[in-house]
């Protein structure tokens, strides 16, 4: 259990398309890469915002999730408490199942 905290903070990477990668970690998706032409990949955030851009796909998307991180700590983190969407089906009188 000790790589559970460390494990749900890595971000996954689902290749689309060639030129295609969005990013998601473990709650949601929190943005995407794309690459033009010339071989530069551009990584956006959720907003569609510009985060990095540059030749190295690997250094774009480590850009792209460093700007998430902070974000993701509030919103994403701590793994382990009640998701919101069950925290919402209670308050609606729905069964929670455990
Ligand atoms: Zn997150």
């Amino acid at each position: 259990m000790f790589s559970l905290r460390r494990s749900a903070k890595a971000p996954t990477w689902k290749q689309v398309e060639d030129d295609f990668v969005m990013g998601a970690c473990s709650r949601r998706l929190f943005g995407y890469i794309s690459r033009d032409l010339d071989g530069v990949w551009t990584a956006f955030d959720e907003e569609a915002r510009v985060v990095a851009a540059g030749p190295d796909l690997a250094d774009v998307a480590e850009a792209l999730w460093a700007g998430h991180l902070a974000a993701h700590d509030e919103q994403c983190e701590p793994v382990g408490e009640i998701p919101w969407w069950r925290r919402v089906a209670r308050k609606r009188g729905m069964p929670a199942s455990p």
